[in-house]
């Protein structure tokens, strides 16, 4: 199947845009619509099969009807308040999430630093690390943490990073994955290791198993905390409600974002422990951070995933998928990686840009987050039936380029 190139109104749109909006993200490659479930229509009418979502942010799918109520509801409520003030609806969520990341710890006191987006949950988790009275902090090799500047310095890559160089200060980058690296800079002069249970920008790698857990004893150990950014493998996308709970660890610092509102920008910083207070009234603050929306937002996305059992389907849909995929036994397909419904498809050779545009001309929106890598992140809710045509395309898409 091949689908009109965009020629009609999407023609017409692309150049309003490319007019009108920074060009930050080069051209764009298709112009959507409309939304729902699992599939995305452009402007010229085209259908599409989402298998990125919004980039692990629509977890349950385009115009969840749930969602839709909820946030109506609130809006016709009470839409925002200024943070003088509190919501009930933001303190239902705060409470949620604060128990979600002391889930291997119990008891363990909680707080949440509400924001927008990704980026400035970990601007909040950086600001914490600053009151620990260290400066000292510790990123790892391909990750990425934001564009904004403080989330920039923990970002390892250069072309990002360069350009806007200098960055907020005192950050060592080491291999991710390897525990003798970090404990050879780690010392009581670190405020905290920051990482990604899995990183996704970088082509979705996992650490070796036992890792996490290293980690945590080896930062525990200096009293330096352990900050965990889960802004794109929280809230089930990868088969837990955090990527880095099935390792028992508990992080002092959490970040969330991506998956949390299902398309309403909201995002979390959760601390734990003494990390939870170090942020005292008049250290930080946010105007939108905490709206009650995106509460509701938030709080309808865990109470879907939640009722319907998304968590277990997760686990059970990836697995499926990541097998069919290597079943395939295509001589392009070296292996498939990655938890859940986060997989990262490696390529032998370094043309997973070109299989995602093939794909996005047949109908299947992927993306590309390293040249030998294909990356899969569909809405938690994706049927196997859509999964399977996706997997019966995947040797003509690979064959195509
Ligand atoms: C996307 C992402 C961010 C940044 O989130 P934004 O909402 O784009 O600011 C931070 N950390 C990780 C791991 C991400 O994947």
């Amino acid at each position: 199947m091949t689908l009109t190139p965009p020629v009609g109104a999407q023609a017409e749109l692309t150049s309003q845009y490319t007019g009108s909006v920074m060009n930050t993200f080069g051209p764009p490659k298709r112009v959507f619509v409309r939304g729902e479930g699992v599939h995305l229509w452009d402007a010229d009418g085209n259908r599409y099969l989402d298998l990125l979502a919004g980039l692990a942010v629509n977890s349950l799918g385009h115009a969840h009807p749930q969602v839709i109520g909820a946030i109506s509801a609130q809006l016709s409520t009470l839409g925002h308040v200024s943070n003088f003030f509190a919501t009930p609806t933001q303190i239902a969520l705060a409470e949620k999430l604060d128990a979600l990341v002391t889930a291997n710890a119990p008891g363990l006191p909680a707080r949440v630093f509400f924001t927008n987006s990704g980026t400035e949950a970990n601007e909040a988790g950086f600001k914490i690390t600053r009151r620990t009275g260290r400066t000292r902090l510790i990123a790892m090799d391909g990750s990425f943490h934001g564009r904004s500047l403080g989330a920039l310095a923990l970002t390892s890559n250069p072309a990002y990073r360069e350009p806007f160089e200098p960055l907020p200060g005192d950050v060592t980058f080491v291999p991710y994955g390897d525990e003798a690296a970090l404990a050879e800079v780690l010392d009581d002069t670190v405020a905290a290791v920051i990482l990604e249970p899995i990183q996704g920008e970088n082509g979705v790698v996992e650490p070796p198993a036992g890792y996490l857990a290293k980690v945590r004893e080896l930062t525990s150990a200096v009293g330096a905390l352990l900050w965990i950014d889960e802004v794109q493998t929280g809230i089930g996308r990868c088969g837990d409600w955090l990527a880095s709970s099935a390792s028992g660890v508990t992080g002092d610092i959490v970040t969330f974002a991506k998956g949390l509102g299902n398309g309403f920008p909201i995002g979390a910083c959760v601390a734990t422990g003494p990390a939870a207070t170090l942020l005292g009234p008049g250290s930080h603050g946010t105007t939108f951070g905490g709206n009650p929306v995106g509460a509701a937002a938030g709080l309808a996305v865990l109470g879907i995933i939640e009722r319907d059992g998304l968590l277990q389907r997760v686990h059970e849909a990836g697995e499926r998928l990541a097998a069919s995929i290597t079943a395939l036994g295509h001589p392009r397909i070296d292996h498939v990686r990655g938890r859940g419904l986060l997989r990262g498809v490696v390529l032998t050779e370094p043309i997973a840009p070109a299989v995602a545009d093939a794909a996005l001309a047949a109908g299947f929106v992927i993306n590309a987050p390293r040249p030998t890598v294909v990356r899969l992140a569909p809405p938690l809710i994706v049927p196997d039936a859509e999964l399977d045509r996706f997997v019966a395309a995947l040797p003509g898409l690979l064959d195509s380029v």
